[in-house]
């Protein structure tokens, strides 16, 4: 791929749902929804079988709109909606991809049923799929990759739904993990590669599938398991099956799950996102050479790793930095000016803490760099002699085509900089990456990862049309 057609990606997160007796869904969604918040900002959105209690018979509702869970989605609390299964997604916004028709759930109709989508993660061969459907006489009312799947279980040729997704699922390449409706099912769906979590867990009569377990939490599920790579898993009220639709790939879970984009309190791939965190930090720490006098963190992306760097180091941790939780987010806004005055509102160091001293200062990531330059600018400012920037992931050099927000790669500054001159373009006294065997040493399986954003080795590349 050259460097124009780099595009931007979104990342997601979606619940879904069964009751085996009638319950609440809507809200349940809503609470699992709210926990997995922080993987989508742009939309929320549920679709649940209303119940028809006049004749025992149902219809899918969809209430979808720009906007967190609990604005979008409060309307569903304290309410009854008895309905016995039900889809729900947040989606993570991108530049210029802010528009309601993108927002998920997906239902429609058609001859093989009526069926409903929630989609986390990126279809790498879209574009291909996409122009192959459009030659046909698709029309598309998205940009989403997700509308794909509805249009191609509509025009397949097998005899049922079921089957029909079969063979869809054969012709997609990339990042699925997918919870669907049809008719009186569930379905959870998880990749052949597993480049995106996805949790099943259960609790009397209720199964709940979730991107990833705080949201499981939430709903206090405790009794839980992966949905496998290749797995499809069909729910109905004579209980649950599980299907292998494709042969076992060499697993490709997306590292920067772990290293950025999990919540702390989940598990992600098995693996407790803060633990592994906190890891690596340490792990940064143990290559060390310089001398400092505390350990702070950017808040909220560096908190565990900086535990961790502190308590290998010995040094002591302190919160130098104040995150001003009302601010929005900085990454996505489209120029450097906008994005320097997000930071400024977003973060402030405590002079207090800062003042005279020597820090070594931990975040997860660098990718432009520049919520690192004008924290470091700030920090200077309140006086600190020294800042010492530690990054707990390599570098990033390369986009994401499975489902990270990264930039274009000409945007990515350590593709322009090596780690002494971009030290120098933010500030910074010193600068260190952790390195990738230090990164796969801090996981139970390293090499069950995709690291493509670090090395540009992408486990299936992305087809141009
Ligand atoms: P930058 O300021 O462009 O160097 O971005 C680095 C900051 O953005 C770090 O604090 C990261 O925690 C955060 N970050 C990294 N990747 C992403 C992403 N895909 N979406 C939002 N924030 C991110």
């Amino acid at each position: 791929m050259d460097q124009e057609s780099d595009t931007l990606r979104h990342h997601c997160g979606v619940v879904g749902v069964h009751s085996a007796n009638p319950d609440n869904i809507p809200e349940k969604l809503f609470y699992g929804l709210f926990a997995l918040q922080h993987r989508g900002q742009e939309s929320a959105g549920i679709c649940y079988r209303k119940e028809i209690p006049e004749d025992g018979s149902g219809r899918f509702v969809t209430y979808k709109d720009l906007g967190m869970v609990s604005t979008v989605l409060s309307r569903y609390l304290n309410k009854p909606h008895p309905s016995t299964l039900g889809i729900g997604h947040v989606r993570y916004s991108t530049r210029g991809g802010n528009q309601l028709e993108n927002a998920q759930p997906l239902a429609a109709s058609c001859n093989k049923g009526t069926a409903a989508i929630a989609h986390n993660g990126n279809i790498s061969n879209a574009a291909l799929l996409n122009t192959r459907l459009s030659t046909e006489g698709s029309i598309f009312q998205s940009s989403s990759d997700t509308e794909l799947i509805l249009h191609m279980i509509a025009r397949s040729r097998q005899p049922d739904f079921k089957s029909a997704l079969l063979e869809t699922l054969q012709d997609l390449e990339g990042a699925f993990s997918m919870v669907m409706l049809h008719e009186e099912q569930l379905i959870a769906i998880r990749d052949p590669w597993g480049f995106r979590p996805l949790y099943i867990g259960f609790s009397e009569g209720l199964t709940v599938v979730a991107s990833e377990t705080c949201a499981l939490d939430m709903l206090k599920i405790r009794d839980f398991r992966e949905v496998e790579p290749g797995e499809i898993i069909h729910i109905d009220s004579s209980g649950l099956r599980s299907e292998t639709f494709s042969p076992k790939e060499k697993k490709r879970r997306c590292v920067f799950e772990l290293i950025y984009f999990a919540r702390p309190d989940s598990l992600v791939f098995g693996e407790s996102v803060y633990l592994t965190r906190k890891a690596m930090g340490a792990a940064l720490a143990m290559d060390e050479s310089i001398e400092a006098d505390l350990v702070m963190s950017v808040p909220d992306s560096g908190n565990s790793a900086a535990l961790g760097y502190a308590e290998k180091s010995g040094l002591p941790f302190e919160q130098g930095l104040t995150r001003n939780h009302y601010a929005g987010r900085s990454f996505i806004l489209p120029t450097t000016s906008q994005r320097e005055l997000a930071v400024r509102m977003k973060l402030h160091p405590v002079r207090e803490v800062v003042r005279d001293k020597r820090i070594i200062l931990v975040d997860d990531s660098l990718v432009r760099g520049t919520t690192s330059r004008i924290l470091i600018s700030l920090m200077r400012e309140a006086g600190a002699k020294e800042v010492h920037l530690r990054l707990s992931s390599p570098e990033i050099k390369f986009p994401c085509y499975y489902g990270i927000d990264i930039p274009t790669r000409k945007e990515l500054i350590s593709n322009s900089l090596n780690p002494g001159e971009i030290a120098a373009h933010i500030g910074a006294d010193s600068l260190r990456f952790l390195s990738i065997p230090r990164l796969k040493e801090c996981l139970q399986d390293g090499e069950g990862y995709c690291y493509a954003c670090f090395t540009g080795e992408y486990p299936i590349q992305p087809r141009e049309v």
